[in-house]
This record gives structure tokens, C-alpha cells and sequence, in this order.
């Protein structure tokens, strides 16, 4: 059997010792004679799954007493609306920083839920680079500020996380797990898995307990955060097959070495495509300012749109998948997340190298 060498953005590569453990245990799981997702989410055996997940990533991130983690469905896309519905005080603003397609869904939905300002925005540059703030402008009303931590669609990263004195907001749905994090800068984190974490299902929330303390009565008890923090995130049946999967990513990534291993991985990772982008005389041509570089997705053009469809094909044909940029931008797009092996991106790398001089 063939794997492909997988630059998908998201449901993404999984690393294959993962996958083999699922498939190992994929009809007896731990003798019970069944599945895990033909196990009772009441169960023992799956309590162990489902506390083990939650232990893992505690542990990994460091995460301190004081924050809950909370696991939830509807995707990134629902903590958009989840975010201001739970945090965002009826005297209060919602502050954005605009550095992509994700943060712009974020502020529509909070839009809905209440007041909202953009405190920057790289917009106008087609999100080229990261926003700077001026933290001056963030006013006592603020019940919180958002950011992307990770612009999947354009190729930029936060390099340094804002010093606020603000629940700090950040959708890391495409970043987290990659470098050690301080969690404590943080109110609210949130991720899809699909990207770094696991497989599509389950969303990861991190968030201050402090920040739960208000009476949410008034809101659909499935959009309320206290529902999950009260309940273990069992009101209702969680995604217990994505939670397994989570918890087995999670077994890989201390099995690795840990969170510190993989971000010095992931840089040399990255340092591949950047230096051919860079060495290539401009045949290559990244989007993001290199001070805004995103160390998950790589994103680049090439000379003209037949040159850029000659490159996507020919990478097809020779087993390549997931490098089209974004239907957005266009262009060419590697998403190399922690499951992402260096070999298959020094492939990349020749190949890029070896169609530049053909
Ligand atoms: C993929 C992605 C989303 C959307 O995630 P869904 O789980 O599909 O809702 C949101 N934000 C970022 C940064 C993403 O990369």
C-alpha cells in the first residue's frame, strides 16, 4: 500500500502510528469485545478514553487548574458564535483583529450576538502579514479581544501573542499543538481538530474558569460553555470515536518527545519550503511578509496562472495532494502540520527545486 504524501489543510494528515493503533483496536477495544464507537459514552471504558484526552493535553500545554477543558462539536465555525455569546456583556465590545477569512466569520457571528470594533486589520494588503495593534485603543468596555492565531487560508502566524490586560481570544484551529503555549496570556482558546489535533468532529476549548461566572441562563443550554465545564462535557453524547482519536494524537505527541520536540521540528519543517521559496529568484513567490510567516501553511505562487496549473498538476501526477491554494486566493498552498513526516516535505522540496528548472 502507498500513503500519499498529504499537504491537505484541513481534515489533514494523521501520523500513521495513529492510525495503525485505531486499526489495531478498532473491533476489541481494550477487550471489551466491542469498539470504541460501539461503547456506552457511560462506560468505563470510555471514561478512561475521554479522561485520558483531557489529562494528555493538560499535561502537553501545561495547562493550570484554573482553565477547563472542554470538548465540544460544531467546529471552529460555532465558537465563532459560542465566543460572544458566552463572553461578550451586554455593556461590553468585542474586539477584532482581522488577519484573515477566519477572523472575518469570527466578527460576523459576533455581530449578531452583540457590539463589536476592529481594533486592526491587514485586509487591505490581502492579509499579507499579521496586524499591528495599538493596545491603547483596547478600552475599559472590552469584554474580550479576538485573534487567529493561524491564517490557514493566507500562510501568516502570530509570532508573538498581545500582552492584554483583556481576555485574550484565539482561534488556534490551525496552530495549536505546535509550539509550547503560555496558557495563562489566554481567556479563551479554541480549535477544530481537524487540522493539529485529530480528525474532524470534536473542538478543543481551553478557557478560564473565571470567565464562566456569569448567569447564561437565557441561552440554549448546548451554546452555553457552563454545560460542558459542569458536565465533563458529557450533557450529551460527545464525539467519543474523535475524542479517541484525539487521545491517541495526543499519546503520539509525548511519545515524539513532546510539545517542545515538535515545534523544533516544525520549524525545520518549514525552513525547507521557505529556503527553496527564497533561493528560487522570485519563480517562487510566498504571499506572507516573511516577518508573518506561518510555520502550518505554506503558501506561494508561481510566475503565471499556467505555470501555477502546470505545477499543481505535475504535483498530482507524481502523488503530491492538497497543495491547491485556497479558492480564495489561488495559488499554491502545503499545509505541514506536526502529523506531516520532514521526508515528504524534502520531496516537496525536490520537486519544487527540479520543476523550476525544467
Ligand atoms: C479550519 C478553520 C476553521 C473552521 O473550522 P471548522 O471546524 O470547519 O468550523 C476556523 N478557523 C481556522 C483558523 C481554521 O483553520
Amino acid at each position: 500500500m502507498k500513503r500519499a504524501l498529504n499537504f491537505n489543510a484541513g481534515p489533514a494528515a494523521l501520523p500513521e502510528a495513529v492510525l495503525q493503533e485505531a486499526q489495531k483496536h478498532l473491533l476489541n477495544f481494550n477487550n471489551s469485545g466491542m469498539s470504541v464507537m460501539e461503547l456506552s459514552h457511560r462506560s468505563k471504558d470510555y471514561e478512561a478514553v475521554h479522561e485520558g484526552a483531557k489529562a494528555n493535553l493538560r499535561n502537553i500545554l501545561n495547562i493550570p487548574d484554573d482553565y477547563e477543558v472542554l470538548f465540544l462539536q460544531g467546529g471552529a465555525s460555532l465558537q465563532f458564535s459560542m465566543v460572544p455569546m458566552n463572553l461578550l456583556t451586554e455593556d461590553g465590545v468585542g474586539y477584532y483583529a482581522l488577519s484573515g477569512s477566519w477572523s472575518e466569520k469570527a466578527l460576523k457571528e459576533a455581530k449578531k450576538a452583540g457590539r463589536t470594533t476592529v481594533l486592526a486589520s491587514t485586509k487591505e494588503e490581502n492579509y499579507k502579514s499579521i496586524p499591528t495593534l495599538n493596545l491603547d485603543e483596547i478600552k475599559d468596555d472590552a469584554s474580550y479581544l479576538h485573534i487567529t492565531s493561524n491564517n490557514t487560508i493566507y500562510g501568516t502566524q502570530w509570532q508573538e501573542f498581545p500582552e492584554v490586560s483583556v481576555p485574550l481570544v484565539a482561534d488556534m484551529s490551525s496552530d495549536i499543538l505546535c509550539k509550547p503555549l503560555n496558557i495563562e496570556k489566554f481567556g479563551l482558546i479554541y480549535a477544530g481538530a481537524q487540522k493539529n489535533l485529530g480528525p474532524s468532529g470534536v473542538t478543543v476549548v481551553i478557557v478560564k474558569k473565571s470567565l464562566l461566572d456569569r448567569n447564561l441562563d437565557h441561552l440554549p443550554t448546548m451554546l452555553n460553555y457552563q454545560t460542558y465545564a459542569k458536565n465533563n462535557s458529557l450533557y450529551n453524547t460527545p464525539p467519543t470515536f474523535a475524542i479517541y482519536l484525539l487521545k491517541l494524537v495526543l499519546d503520539w505527541v509525548q511519545s515524539e518527545g513532546g510539545i517542545e520536540v515538535i515545534a523544533n521540528r516544525n520549524n525545520q519543517k518549514a525552513k525547507v519550503l521557505y529556503d527553496v521559496i527564497d533561493e528560487s529568484e522570485g519563480f517562487y513567490k510566498g504571499h506572507a511578509e516573511k516577518d508573518s510567516r506561518s510555520n502550518m501553511n505554506v503558501t506561494f505562487t508561481l510566475p503565471s496562472d499556467e505555470d501555477t496549473a502546470k505545477f499543481l498538476s505535475t504535483a498530482k501526477e507524481q502523488g503530491f495532494v492538497g497543495l491547491n491554494g485556497h479558492r480564495s486566493v489561488g495559488g499554491c498552498r502545503a499545509s505541514i502540520y506536526n502529523a506531516v513526516p520532514l521526508e515528504n516535505i524534502e520531496k516537496l522540496a525536490e520537486f519544487m527545486k527540479s520543476f523550476k528548472s525544467k
